[in-house]
């Protein structure tokens, strides 16, 4: 029998109306070339560095590059490559950071305000 689906929470429409703003920024600021291999894609993933389940960093420009399906798949199960391809788009300082802010439990990841500022730069990218 299939289970019938789970209504979303209002926190979870935010988280995925986030991660749509994000893929589409994603996708324009890339020009759909993947940042591993330099080849255009039609398909460009939002791949992390950090993975999503930290939100706090989920949405980081920094924490993210756009990958082709292998390239991304590869990281995925090459943990130690990922890292060193990571520290060259961004500096371990900043990898660095990212996991402190990742971890950081001082304060509450604001959905709304980070959907604001996904619209602002989706945006700027369209004007
Ligand atoms: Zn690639």
């Amino acid at each position: 029998m299939i289970k019938p689906r789970k209504k979303k929470t209002e926190s979870q429409k935010l988280r995925d109306e986030c991660d749509d703003l994000m893929r589409e920024i994603i996708r324009k600021v890339s020009g759909n070339i993947c940042r591993r291999c330099g080849k255009y894609h039609e398909r460009i993933e939002w791949a992390h560095f950090i993975p999503r389940k930290y939100l706090k960093v989920r949405w980081e420009r920094d924490n993210c590059a756009p990958l082709c399906g292998g390239c991304h798949q590869y990281l995925d199960n090459f943990s130690m490559e990922k890292d060193e391809f990571f520290y060259g788009l961004i500096g371990t300082a900043r990898a660095f950071e990212l996991n402190r802010i990742a971890r950081s439990t001082s304060y509450k990841v604001d959905k709304e305000q980070i959907k604001h500022d996904l619209e602002e730069k989706l945006k700027l990218l369209e004007a």
